[in-house]
């Protein structure tokens, strides 16, 4: 019996370890892709959107920085 004892509580160990780690990997994961801001973007495709200065696939227009319309 307490042998079953112990095998239980190694794998509960076990058990919550792993939680652990899948935990902060999540989050890990989503402050990485919260920090990843797309700032340019088509003012004719709001959808299309990018990290850097380029032009729109869709229509070919330049992409304009997010902020420069914020600071009107
Ligand atoms: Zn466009």
């Amino acid at each position: 019996m307490k042998k079953l004892l112990t095998i239980l509580a190694f794998v509960a160990l076990i058990f919550t370890v792993t939680a652990c780690q899948n935990n902060n990997r999540a989050a890990a994961g989503s402050n990485q892709h919260t920090k990843k801001e797309a700032k340019y973007y088509c003012t004719m495709h709001p959808s299309i959107i990018s990290d850097k200065p380029g032009t729109c696939p869709k229509c070919g227009m330049k992409l304009v920085e997010r902020d420069s319309v914020n600071k009107k």
